[in-house]
């Protein structure tokens, strides 16, 4: 009877961690995916550009790189972002 016991609290706790593993990938999930539908609904006003897609100069060669914040400025612009 004990041993059952045990092996009752051990599902449980073992079921309990399994859960809260899965609620931790759910909301990693769920925050990159708002992110990036943040990051292509979030635009310039005057040039329509995404305003977290910022051009880098590196090597003569203009990149672009996904900043994580919204920038003060359009980095196509110049337009000052609300
Ligand atoms: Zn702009």
């Amino acid at each position: 009877m004990a041993w059952l016991l045990l092996f009752f609290f051990l599902g449980v706790g073992v079921w309990s961690f399994q859960g809260g593993h899965l609620m931790i990938v759910v909301y990693f999930i769920l925050s990159v995916v708002l992110y990036v539908f943040y990051a292509f609904l979030a635009r310039c006003p005057r040039c329509r550009m995404p305003v977290l897609l910022r051009p880098v100069k590196l090597f003569g060669m203009e990149l672009y790189r996904w900043s994580l914040f919204v920038p003060e400025r359009c980095g196509h612009c110049g337009e000052a972002l609300p």
